[in-house]
């Protein structure tokens, strides 16, 4: 069992948010929220950290639809809660954004107004839920193909959920050990067709026990983060009924799999990847925002050794430099992560699915807040000394960063995919004449020649696996400078 392993640390003054971010949002609600989260631990087990986030949920603050209700709000909460992660690291933000967007935001995105109203009787009795994307050998990085299986069974009206093998396990599941319900993506099958990945919303504990069928185990002790749990799970043959596919989209009707208007089921729950890109971009610059904040403030009482004056830290040259440097890119990248965030709302309160511009400038989002705040929280470490090892200062919690890479898309995945539909346009003879296109000519002649000695496609991107992440910067320069907006 998992049990957290961090030392309370002392309490860090925490930076506000970028004024690129938080315009929209209420002052009194940021700080009735920023009061009910103000108390922050990390020296808890991981019973009690999910109990700090049944009782916030409780409070009511931030509603399971805020999402698409009042989209500031969500992304506010996701921002305060990011900052806390320099002293407490980033168990309690993942099972929060677990909870309120993967496990509530699919519901919301794929749900029927049913299935969307049950959201607040869950809230109302504080209920957690987890999200069972990610398998074994599937998830995110498959492009949300599954191996799990949901089978209609018509004889009982009700779906079968199965494990059919162990790579089929879902793994990583947060907040596995303590949530009570659990929207499960798995390949639906109907009279034996598949009908691709679907949504399902289950019980997955009852009176506190796992509902029969349903085995988990622990994936072990992490480097950060040890307040959540994370759980592989085993389905053998779940009986779920029939509400429980998210039906706004597509439902079996009389036995048969009906869609409903020209949205695809896939495309909705795909949807909360978008709105967890730009809360891990925001919470990537938080944490690192408030970690350079609480270091400036030791560089700038920390006296140094001089023959003359009496320098402190922060004066040396290097550090100084670096300071300037990070407020410039930080504000370059609130203000671009906000104009995303913004776009991104219309579109949630509308109940609409982003543009092809705004997709990609969404992806450039998270690979350049994440990538950019790696490099900037390495280089500041580099340069403060003996601060940079003590267990308070907030450099411990750096694979906070890490999370932040991976989660909801992997950099190399999201520049892949840039990078591959810039292709798709020269396959067209599309916008060759700029230097991007210039670029993306060069590398599609360039895989060519493998392919004309034999190679296959995949042989072929593989050998040329640096000119496509070369391509994928080009584009995210330049999306990022046209921004999301026409
Ligand atoms: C703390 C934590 C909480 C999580 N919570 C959840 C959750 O609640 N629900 C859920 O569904 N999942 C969850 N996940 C899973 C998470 O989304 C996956 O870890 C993530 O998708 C990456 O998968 P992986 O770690 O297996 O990486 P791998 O698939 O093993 O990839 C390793 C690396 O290889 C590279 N790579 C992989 N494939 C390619 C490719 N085709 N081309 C180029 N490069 C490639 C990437 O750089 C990647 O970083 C969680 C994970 C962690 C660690």
């Amino acid at each position: 069992m998992i049990r957290s392993f961090s030392r309370l640390s002392t309490r860090v003054s925490l930076p506000t948010a970028s004024r690129a971010f938080s315009a929209e949002v209420e002052t009194s609600w940021t700080d009735a929220w920023n009061a009910a989260t103000e108390n922050m631990k990390s020296n808890v087990t991981f019973e009690e950290s999910a109990e700090i986030l049944r009782n916030l949920t409780k409070t009511d603050l931030l509603r399971a639809t805020d999402l698409r209700d009042s989209p500031s709000r969500f992304f506010e909460a996701h921002r305060i809660l990011a900052r806390h992660a320099v002293e407490h690291g980033p168990g309690f933000w993942i099972r929060f954004t677990v909870h309120y967007n993967l496990f509530a935001g699919t519901i919301v995105a794929a749900g029927d107004e049913e299935q969307v109203s049950r959201l607040a009787d869950y809230q109302a009795a504080g209920e957690l839920g987890c999200f069972g994307l990610t398998e074994k050998l599937a998830g995110v990085q498959s492009g949300l193909v599954v191996q799990t299986t949901a089978t209609y069974d018509e004889a009982s009206d009700e779906f079968i959920l199965d494990t059919p093998h162990e790579g089929a396990r879902k793994n990583w599941i947060s907040q596995g050990f303590v949530a009570d319900k659990a929207v499960v993506l798995a390949d639906l099958i109907v009279k034996g067709e598949s009908k691709g990945p679907h949504a399902f919303v289950m019980d997955f504990r009852s009176s506190g026990s796992l509902v029969p069928g349903v085995k988990i185990d622990d994936m072990g002790s992490k480097t950060v983060g040890n307040d959540l749990d994370n759980a592989w799970i085993d389905f053998e043959n779940v009986r779920l009924p029939k509400d429980s596919m998210l039906r706004r989209y597509a439902e079996i009707v009389d036995g048969e799999y009906i869609i409903k208007g020209d949205v695809r089921p896939f495309d909705m729950i795909g949807q909360r990847l978008y709105t967890g890109r730009i809360a891990v971009a925001q919470a990537a610059l938080e944490y690192r925002r408030a970690l350079f904040s609480k270091t400036k403030s030791y560089s700038d009482s920390k006296k140094m050794f001089a023959f003359s004056g009496e320098p402190v830290l922060s004066e040396i040259p290097q550090l100084e430099a670096l300071y300037e440097e990070n407020e410039e890119r930080l504000g370059r990248l609130d203000e671009y992560v906000g104009d995303c965030e913004a776009a991104l709302s219309e579109v949630l309160k509308e109940g609409g699915t982003p543009d092809t511009r705004l997709v990609d400038c969404i992806a450039t989002a998270k690979v350049k807040a994440v990538e950019d705040s790696i490099e900037m929280v390495h280089r500041l470490r580099q340069e403060v000394g003996s601060f940079a090892l003590m267990a308070d200062a907030g450099f411990k919690h750096t694979d906070f960063l890490q999370c932040c890479k991976f989660a909801e898309g992997d950099s190399r995945i999201l520049m892949s995919k840039i990078a591959r539909d810039r292709l798709r346009l020269v396959e067209k003879g599309q916008d060759m004449d700029s230097e991007e296109g210039k670029q993306a000519l060069g590398l599609a002649m360039a895989m060519k020649g493998h392919l004309d000695k034999g190679a296959s496609k995949q042989e072929a991107w593989d050998k040329e696996w640096k000119g496509v992440y070369e391509l994928a910067e080009t584009v995210m320069d330049r999306v990022m400078t046209d921004g999301p907006t026409v």
